[in-house]
């Protein structure tokens, strides 16, 4: 079976993934409201994430996590804890096929407010 895979505009980052999500998450907060992506959530070993070369990545709010985009395209990838010891990534779930995203669950998240989810 081939691999599934998210894949930037430009088609400079595969992110192959080791199941497809059940759930993603569109989060209201300042920066993903900006950016447009629904997050699906995945442990470190789920994802072939990409070399650092391909992308740029942004921090904020302490600068715990770094939010990657393709240096060519720029389309949102991933994010990803700087933090070693954190296993938990955040897959852009919109740079996958549009049937693998339309089957999962869509939830959204008050990370704007309570942190909670809304539904
Ligand atoms: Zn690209």
């Amino acid at each position: 079976m081939s691999p599934l895979l998210a894949t930037c505009h430009c088609g400079a980052i595969e992110i192959a993934v080791d199941a497809a999500p059940v759930e993603v998450t569109e989060c209201n907060c300042s920066l993903c409201r900006r950016y447009g992506v629904v997050w699906a959530y995945f442990e470190a070993e789920q994802l072939g994430l990409p070399d650092a070369s391909l992308t740029v990545t942004y921090a904020w709010n302490g600068r715990h996590v770094d939010f990657h985009r393709c240096r060519t395209c720029g389309c949102v990838t991933h994010w990803m804890p700087r933090d070693a010891s954190r296993t938990r990534r955040g897959l852009n779930a919109r740079l996958l096929p549009p049937d693998v995203m339309a089957a999962a669950r869509l939830r959204h998240k008050d990370g704007a407010g309570s942190g909670e989810y809304l539904d």
